[in-house]
């Protein structure tokens, strides 16, 4: 479907890019702390504030930034509109895409690292945004603190039409702009996989994480 006539703006950088502008399919990733989140809810606020277009936000049943009815990321950017949880198995999948892309112009989906959908799932997921038009933003990690890529923002990445990856400013030596690696403070052996606590777990840059910062 075409999609040229959309306008979209974005609070930091104006208007978005050709390349968001034209994509049915975006994915956000990168390590913690590297404004994912921050650039989504940013986006998805500024297109209900600056069009009259429909805007609903996915999270997963881990997320851990709701304050009341307002969606605050890490780095302190709020959403307020429209919010689906999905349940405990964390599928995507188990809700009505084609009905939601009906109501919503955009669709993002923040924390995708703790979705359980197969890659056929996903894929099917967005199908239905490229069917009907509509946008939907991926937002999530890349790697766990192990450096093991998260299956779900693999297959979410498999099906964009445009990955923007974010670095964070270096845990260890402050560069801005370095970080690629999510590292654990903890060494407990039963959550290998589990980000949630925000302060267990800090970005850092190749540098870094590989002279045991
Ligand atoms: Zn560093």
């Amino acid at each position: 479907m075409n999609k040229t006539n959309k306008t979209v703006f974005d609070s930091d950088t104006g208007r978005l890019n050709k390349r968001e502008e034209s994509s049915n399919v975006v994915t956000y990733t990168g390590p913690m702390c590297a404004g994912k989140s921050t650039k989504l809810y940013k986006l998805l606020s500024c297109i209900s504030k600056h069009t009259k277009k429909n805007v609903l936000l996915i999270l997963p049943n881990k997320h851990d930034c709701i304050n009341d009815k307002v969606i605050i990321s890490r780095a302190g950017a709020c959403y307020t509109g429209v919010v689906v949880l999905l349940t405990e198995f964390n599928k995507l999948s188990s809700l009505k895409f084609d009905d939601i892309f009906q109501k919503y112009d955009y669709v993002g989906v923040d924390e995708i690292q703790f979705l359980s959908d197969t890659s056929d799932e996903i894929y099917e997921v967005t199908q239905e945004a490229r069917k009907t038009g509509k946008t939907l933003f991926f937002s999530g990690l890349d790697r766990d603190f192990k450096l093991k890529k998260f299956e779900a923002t693999t297959y979410a990445m498999d099906f964009s039409d445009l990955i923007v990856r974010y670095k964070a400013r270096c845990d260890g030596c402050d560069e801005e702009n370095s970080a690629i690696y999510t590292k654990r403070r903890t060494t407990e052996k039963n959550q290998d996989r589990i980000l949630i606590e925000k302060t267990a777990y800090y970005p850092l840059c190749h540098s870094c994480y590989h002279s045991g910062k």
